[in-house]
């Protein structure tokens, strides 16, 4: 490894040692910034790295709101604007009960690269709150969503930092929280992407991270002599990401044998009926156990780590972060598991990323596999300024462009630092030049 690259990740270890999820982050990506260092001794002379591995600036806050029984309640609420170097601060807002200041950091690290890689002028942040959305009425969502905005509403806006959805904020979080905005500011700028097609969303925003996710893996595949049409397809999660990336495997003649939510998994040997997964999950809210009886058909297995056992030739872990871990990955190579690609945000352990690749598993990383959400946000912030809206055709089809160039790009730079089919480095380079770039071009800051 760079010594510089070396120095600067034992620093972060030693002072975040407490934040788990954004050292691991870390870890992933700075050792394979090496060559990029060795080539740029004057980033060092300028402390590029120390500065761009500190987020600009957090913001924490208590949100206070009150229940249906009419009691107060409290949470804590975060927002990481990490780099503003190429654009205004973008990522989504997280509602679970997991969240904490190291598991934003470590999204906001990601989402810094990932936002440089569509090519578009954003720059990186993510939010969220200990708040869980799950067993709430609309009317506590709600009331949760506008305290939380009487804070944050100050700290956000369409040319300074662009909140979206992620895990438990979807549509109807989303318009509580742009609802408050306005009225606390008087403005219809734009702030928030994923907002409702009356108010302002674009047309396959709904759809842009698992559609993307297909569009980069179809390319993928195809540069290895690969081809996505009778596949079988494990799908872990069954959100937003999940749904619809299962929605494109299908409709590119892949069979998807299995999904999952937080507490297990389904499996059906002819191919999930989505439409019963959706009716659950989506409308319901309720539990992909379920599934059997609704389906007539499939078998439930309690634990969401066991979607991993079943033989199956692509695998897209689409729910959170370190829910495929080495002997996860280990059953994935056994079953002939021929590519993985992340739909979620660093599903893959570190070990599991290298288990992957040591095998030969053609492997992309989060950043440059889940980045089309982001990047028909932006679409949106665009249509927006604009005063337009697109057809959804021609969102669609904007995504799949952008997707085909980020693999393009991770690919090309992977070979270009001798590490071909690296897709892992290629994403995380590609990503960090540009940055680097606007970073050295505008002097401390
Ligand atoms: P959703 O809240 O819509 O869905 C999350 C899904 O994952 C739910 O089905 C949930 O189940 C399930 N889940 C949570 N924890 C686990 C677990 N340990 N094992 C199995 N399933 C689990 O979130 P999204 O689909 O929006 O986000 C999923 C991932 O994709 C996250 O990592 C997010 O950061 C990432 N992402 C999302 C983007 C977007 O546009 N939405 C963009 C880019 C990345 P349950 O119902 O039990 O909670």
């Amino acid at each position: 490894m760079n010594p510089y690259v070396s120095r600067v990740l034992e620093e972060v270890k030693a002072r975040y040692a407490h934040e788990r999820e954004f050292l691991q982050a870390a870890q992933e990506m700075l050792p394979s910034l090496s060559s990029v260092f060795d080539q740029h001794p004057e980033y060092e002379q300028a402390s590029l790295l120390e500065r761009f591995i500190e987020p600009e600036r957090v913001i924490i806050f208590r949100v206070p709101w009150v229940d249906d029984q009419g009691r107060p309640r409290v949470n804590r609420a975060y927002r990481v604007q990490f780099s503003s170097a190429i654009g205004p601060y973008k990522g989504g807002i997280r509602f679970h009960p997991s969240v904490n200041l190291g598991i934003l950091k470590f999204l906001a690290l990601e989402q810094t690269l990932k936002n440089s890689l569509t090519g578009l002028p954003i720059g990186g942040g993510k939010g969220g709150s200990d708040f869980d959305p799950k067993g709430k009425s609309d009317g506590e969502v709600m009331r949760f969503c506008q305290s939380l905005i009487n804070e944050l509403y100050r700290h956000i806006g369409a040319s300074i930092d662009v909140p979206a959805g992620d895990i438990g904020v979807g549509a109807r979080e989303v318009g509580y929280m742009y609802g408050q905005y306005k009225r606390l500011t008087g403005l219809y700028d734009g702030t928030y992407t994923g907002k409702g097609l009356s108010f302002g969303g674009s047309s396959g925003r709904t759809q842009a991270t698992g559609y993307g996710l297909l569009y980069l893996v179809d390319a993928m595949l195809r540069q290895n002599g690969l081809d996505i049409a009778g596949m079988r397809v494990i799908v872990s999660g069954s959100g937003n990401v999940a749904i619809h990336a299962a929605e494109k495997a299908m409709q590119m003649g892949a069979l998807v044998i299995a999904m999952s939510d937080s507490d297990g998994s389904i499996y059906d040997s002819e191919g999930v009926q989505l439409e019963v997964i959706r009716q659950i999950k989506l409308q319901e809210r309720g539990r992909i156990s379920d599934y059997p009886r609704r389906a007539g058909r499939g078998e439930y297995r309690e634990g969401a780590a066991g979607i991993w056992q079943h033989r199956c030739d692509l695998a897209l872990p689409c729910a959170t972060q370190n829910e495929l871990d080495l002997d996860s990955a280990m059953a994935l190579v056994k079953g002939g598991v021929k590519a993985v690609a992340e739909g979620a945000n660093m599903p893959a352990t570190l070990e599991a990323t290298a288990f992957f690749q040591s095998q030969g598993v053609l492997f992309a990383s989060g950043k440059a596999a889940n980045a089309g959400g982001v990047a028909v946000s932006a679409l949106e912030m665009s249509q927006n300024a604009m005063r337009l809206n697109w057809t959804f055709e021609e969102v669609d089809r904007q995504l799949k462009d952008v997707m085909e160039r980020i693999f393009e790009k991770v690919s090309r730079t992977a070979a270009r630092y001798a590490r071909p089919g690296d897709y892992v480095t290629g994403a995380n380079i590609a990503g960090f030049l540009k940055v680097a770039e606007a970073m050295m071009a505008q002097g401390v800051v």
